[in-house]
């Protein structure tokens, strides 16, 4: 795959083409599953016991092994593969779900890991019955169908374009079941999991189950209309990437062909107007011969995507007091591990405090604006043409780190498909095509990460540095256009900008509100001297910001709609108790109601043992990060993995206690004061902010219960 490939259509190569918008489902497709016997016999086989088709003409069909051993006694499984392929072969497309996954050897930790999928159990029962295999394997050890596209619809719905930027994180985990709970909110058959296919009591059950599970694959990719194919045909048609390539890869394979096709043409222009041994000329084809570096076996491509102008409530990593840490912070740090180590965007060190009549400004696609105004591009940094050209300096104030230029005398081959996209996707918005702008959207977005990615052909750290770096400059210069109005920036980050009026004031009356003539003329200015848009995005009425990422607002119009982001109170794998506690506070505080005394009641009843279903709302869950044997120090994951025999991505249940464990499984022996501690935590920084002392006023003279024991 990151070879160039040299193509010759021409969809989109010509930089004035317009996207083809007509988008029909052109595909018919087919969602299959296998079942195979569990444990493997005296021979170490598994044979197939069943297979499912559902496809989008609406087709069911399920195979028993049953169906056969009448007929074929000991040839049953022959007769079955044979099926299976008779039926697979009258479709181009072929969807699964974890179909193209595979066991392989860790070095390293000396031992197996992953488990082999639907193709490679396909490949190898066809082997073992003299069938000739239709299963081939890339150099990575991943399988694919021979002669058809076949997708992992787990790997296409695991992808952050999809996961993120269409379902907003709805699910967590990359189950089946809860992926098509998330979604659909339908899961899998009578609750089975796939082990238990084996004993399920009767033929129909077994039927109605391995049907269920190409069914569901089905319903999720038929989900609204079928928006993740469609939008995977629209970004196909935007690349001119093969449909199967577009769902099984990742964007910087895409921005790969994009580029490709860009800078081919550009050479043939070139060679055609005898400029073979111009600069330019073998500057590009440096660039169109290089191989992407080499990826490590048996790492699959790893998404970069940036979300700026999306509104996902993120959760915070994990900064679990007893050195927990969820599987999700640990794949975020072995993510960044494979990127380039650059400064980021600016975040603003906030003043800390409650503020009023907070206006929110955000900058519509920061990082794709600022490649499109200061032409950075592989082709343009550090140009041959325009080193001694002191206007081509990027001003010391941007970046001091190095020396840089950027070329004046020629568009980026980037920031031209940067403008074309950006353009491509206002008009395509007009014209209410909903999907091509979402895709169009996916490739801008993406566009600024690939740079800083190592195994992107066109990997190139300074253009990464300068987006970020001239990112970072233009809020800071929208601080100073917003001072020079007479505005207050209280916070910012990356994009966005929180803005008062006057200074911290003690009385109400004095709030100060900024008029809507204050609010355009900032807009006007930061579109005049910066060449922005800035977006007024919301008003909140009040808004407590207590430290960089930890803010919650509440909006200014009748809804009273909150807005909360970072503290440690809201994330879900909290305990229910100090969940509920933080929510009355929130709510509290809402209404302009003193929250101490709710605070205060909630403590008392837990030391009163006053709760309700104490089992369910002081059970701490907490998914394990990693194999028990990983883990360097002797943490609660560690420990309670060892005592139950868990590994990575599985979740543990227990509640907190002063014994030597630090847990227990029984809710009786959990330890108030643990809670009371976590509770605590949780709230400090609002109700200190409110001007309560936290020690003092809430948690202060009472008796923790496990100090009498
Ligand atoms: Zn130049």
């Amino acid at each position: 795959m990151p070879e160039a490939q040299i193509s010759t259509h021409s969809s989109h190569s010509s930089h004035s083409q317009t996207i083809n918008k007509q988008i029909t489902l052109p595909l018919t497709f087919i969602c299959f599953d296998f079942e195979w016997q569990i444990l493997p016999d005296a021979k170490g086989n598994q044979p197939f016991r069943a297979a499912s088709f559902v496809d989008s003409n609406g087709l069911k069909k399920v195979f028993l092994i049953q169906d056969y051993e009448k007929t074929f006694g000991i040839k049953a499984e022959y007769a079955l593969l044979l099926e299976i392929l008779n039926f697979l072969a009258k479709y181009e497309y072929s969807f699964g779900w974890y179909s193209k996954g595979f066991e392989s050897y860790n070095d390293q930790k000396k031992r197996i890991e992953g488990k082999n999928s639907d193709l490679v159990m396909l490949d190898k029962r066809l082997k073992a019955n003299g069938i000739s295999s239709i299963v081939g394997f890339n150099r990575f050890g991943t399988p694919y169908i021979k002669g058809a596209s076949h997708i992992d619809a787990m790997k296409l719905y695991e992808k952050p374009m999809v996961k993120v930027s269409i379902y907003k994180n709805k699910y967590t985990g990359m189950g089946l079941d809860m992926v098509s709970q998330a979604i659909i909110g339908k899961g899998k058959y009578k609750g089975f999991s796939g082990k238990d296919f084996d004993s399920l009591p009767t033929l129909e059950d077994k039927r109605n189950y391995v049907l269920e599970d190409s069914q569901l694959v089905f319903d999720i990719l038929q989900h609204n209309d079928y928006e993740i194919i469609k939008l995977m045909l629209s970004i196909t048609n935007l690349t001119g990437v093969s449909f199967e390539t577009v769902c099984n890869s990742g964007v910087s394979t895409l921005w790969t062909r994009i580029l490709d096709d860009i800078i081919l043409k550009e050479l043939e222009r070139l060679a055609s107007i005898a400029q073979i041994n111009s600069p330019r000329y073998l500057l590009l084809k440096k660039y169109y011969d290089r191989k992407a570096y080499q990826k490590p076996v048996f790492q699959e491509e790893n998404e970069v995507y940036q979300l700026l102008d999306d509104n996902v409530i993120e959760e915070e990593e994990n900064e679990d007091d007893n050195s927990f840490s969820s599987s999700s912070s640990e794949e975020k740090q072995q993510q960044k591990e494979k990127h380039i180590k650059f400064e980021g965007g600016k975040v603003i060190e906030p003043i800390r405090g409650e503020h009023r009549n907070v206006i929110v400004f955000d900058v519509a696609s920061l990082y794709p604006k600022m490649v499109i105004n200061y032409n950075i591009s592989f082709d343009t940094v550090l140009c041959d043409c325009c080193k001694d050209n002191l206007l081509a300096r990027v001003p010391k104030e941007v970046v001091h780190v190095k020396d840089y230029w950027i070329c004046k005398r020629q568009q980026g081959i980037f920031t031209e498909r940067m403008l074309h996209f950006t353009n491509e996707r206002l008009k395509q918005k007009k014209l209410g095509n909903e999907i091509d702008s979402q895709g169009l959207k996916i490739l801008i977005n993406a566009g600024y990460g690939v740079f800083g990615y190592e195994y992107f052909k066109y990997f190139n750290q300074d253009v990464a540095i300068l987006i970020a770096a001239y990112g970072r400059y233009t809020l800071t210069k929208m601080i100073e256009l917003a001072e020079s109005q007479g505005l207050k920036v209280i916070y910012g980050d990356t994009d966005s900008l929180f803005i008062i009026k006057g200074n911290n004031v003690e009385k109400k009356e004095d709030y100060l509100q900024i008029t809507d003539k204050e609010i355009e003329q900032f807009k006007s200015k930061c579109a005049q001297i910066l060449n922005i848009e800035a977006k007024h995005k919301r008003t909140f009425d009040k808004a407590i910001i207590a430290k960089k990422k930890h803010y919650l607002g509440i909006l200014e119009d009748k809804t009273k709609q909150l807005v909360i982001k970072g503290f440690e109170g809201i994330k879900s794998d909290r305990v229910k108790w100090v969940r509920n506690a933080f929510a009355q506070v929130i709510e509290d505080y809402k209404n302009g109601f003193n929250p101490i005394p709710k605070l205060k009641q909630a403590i008392s009843d837990l030391e009163q043992w006053n709760i309700k279903e104490p089992k369910k709302i002081l059970l701490k869950t907490t998914k394990i990060g990693k194999d028990p044997e990983d883990y360097e120090n002797n943490c609660i994951s560690k420990r309670i993995g060892v005592e139950l025999g868990l590994r990575r991505g599985d979740i543990a249940s227990y509640y907190l206690a002063d014994n030597e464990k630090g847990y227990t499984f029984d809710v009786n022996e959990c330890s108030i004061s643990q809670y009371k501690k976590m509770l605590s935590s949780a709230v400090k920084d609002i109700v200190e902010i409110l001007g309560y002392d936290v020690e003092h006023d809430i948690f202060s003279g009472t008796t923790y219960l496990s100090d009498l024991l």
